[in-house]
């Protein structure tokens, strides 16, 4: 009966339902966005606190069920289901958003909510554990990766409570958590933009456990693309680029001393290698198709012969000295990193004309 496709798993323990509409603190004048309402057990509970219910379903049977649940009740004319995708729905204004979420959709609705004009107040929202796990943690946590970066850069994220998969009908594979999403606002909101900031981190975070210098002087694309980028950078601003050619480059990937692994690794690795970005592109799509080539360049080695340069050589040295000595993170690693780091670093590269977006 349930597509499981879609992620679909019925809240069925009350109490657990009870408890998460709980955790939004509604207030009677609140207008809600609930995603994936199934059968209604979180609409009926969210009806009795706020004042409005907007519910996006992708599945109509279950669009039919949330609507016939509340037929003929006082709730009818409060609750109003949009048939459709919430990730592809143009959403209308609610001050929360409640949701035992399609993990499916689990990254792509967290940066919609963050992006909107006006985010929600608070979001409660039901994902993997593990999902969870990432969105909150910290840096030098086993889970600490890009996601954590970007979606805390935009919200105050923690973890609400743990659900167990026997509460849900059918039971998922896998543990659940809820995490309460609450967007930064005014100052408390870094100035930098978006593009460059994810652009960045696209390339700090290749590998996590790599140091700094090695993720940025350690492979040909990153440095072709930080090249490019930097061209770009000069012709807008006029800048005059000495253009001599000063011989062959190398064939292989650069040589850059990594350092010894760091404690956490193994770590890591039992949790099935899941920390390689790489793997795994758990943030939207909106972003530059020159840093995906470039976050997958330590993958891929060039086998073509490129012409050494004085500007390739002169964007090494601005990044040698951003790492070194402007921000001296060179020998750090971004699974290390916080936010004020990633910060620093993003205004060293700009200083310098470089530039990710
Ligand atoms: N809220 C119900 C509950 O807690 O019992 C059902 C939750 S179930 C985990 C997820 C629901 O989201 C399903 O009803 C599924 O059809 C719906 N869904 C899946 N993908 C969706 C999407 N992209 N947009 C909107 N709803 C979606």
């Amino acid at each position: 009966k349930f597509n499981t496709n879609v992620g679909q798993h019925i809240l069925k323990n009350p109490g657990v339902a009870e408890a998460i509409v709980a955790k939004a603190n509604l207030k009677p004048s609140d207008t809600v966005l609930e995603v994936g309402p199934g059968t209604g057990n979180l609409t009926v509970r969210i009806l009795e606190k706020a004042k409005k219910v907007i519910a996006v379903e992708l599945d109509p049977r279950m669009a039919a069920e949330v609507t016939k649940r509340v037929q003929g009740t006082p709730a009818q004319k409060r609750l109003e289901v949009l048939l459709g995708d919430v990730i592809k729905t143009e959403l209308p204004h609610f001050d929360v958003c409640i949701s035992n979420t399609p993990y499916q959709i689990s990254s792509p609705l967290v940066f919609k909510l963050l992006a909107l004009p006006n985010p929600p107040r608070t979001s409660i929202l039901m994902f993997q554990r593990e999902f969870a796990l990432r969105l909150t943690a910290r840096p030098g946590d086993a889970l600490y990766c890009r996601l954590s970066v970007n979606a805390q850069f935009f919200a105050k994220i923690t973890h609400v409570m743990k659900v167990g998969k026997n509460n849900f009908k059918p039971p998922p594979q896998v543990e659940s958590s809820v995490v309460r999403i609450e967007p930064k606002m005014g100052t408390e909101r870094p100035g930098v933009s978006w593009d460059e900031w994810d652009g960045m981190l696209r390339i700090c975070f290749v590998r996590r456990s790599r140091t700094m210098r090695a993720s940025w002087l350690g492979s040909k694309e990153v440095l072709a693309m930080v090249e490019r980028n930097y061209r770009v950078w000069c012709a807008m601003n006029d800048v005059k680029l000495d253009e001599t050619v000063i011989g062959e480059g190398e064939e292989d990937e650069m040589e850059v001393d990594d350092g010894p692994e760091p404690a956490g690794v193994a770590e890591e690795e039992e949790w099935g290698g899941i920390m390689d970005e790489d793997e795994e592109d758990d943030t939207p799509a909106f972003f530059k198709e020159e840093a995906e080539k470039a976050a997958r360049g330590n993958v891929e080695k060039t086998k073509s012969k490129k012409k050494k340069t004085r500007v390739a050589e002169l964007v090494r040295e601005k990044i040698r000295k951003v790492l070194e000595d402007v921000t001296e993170l060179a020998d750090k690693r971004a699974g290390k990193c916080d936010e004020n780091d990633f910060l620093r670093l993003l205004f060293a590269f700009n200083e310098e004309g470089i530039h990710f977006a």
